[in-house]
């Protein structure tokens, strides 16, 4: 009598999140970039971004991104 409760079990592969990113990544963990990760998952750029808390590990923009990111950019350009 146990036939019919086989029918609603879902099955084992269905239970694997979709959701989960791949440490070994073809692109960069920064949203919307495309370019190759070159270190931590991230391309050189971000990177960079990563190491000035712009963006968190998992490739999100930092909640004052815009301040972060301008005084990023202000640095880099009076070293350039
Ligand atoms: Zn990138």
């Amino acid at each position: 009598m146990a036939e019919n409760k086989s029918k609603n079990a879902p099955a084992p592969e269905k239970q694997a999140p979709s959701n989960v990113v791949s440490l070994q990544a073809h692109k960069c963990t920064a949203e919307g970039c495309k370019h190759k990760p070159d270190r931590a998952g991230f391309c050189s750029e971000h990177y960079t971004w990563f190491k000035e808390g712009l963006i968190t590990m998992e490739g999100y923009r930092a909640k004052d991104f815009d301040k972060k990111y301008h005084a990023y950019m202000n640095r880099k350009n009076r070293a350039a």
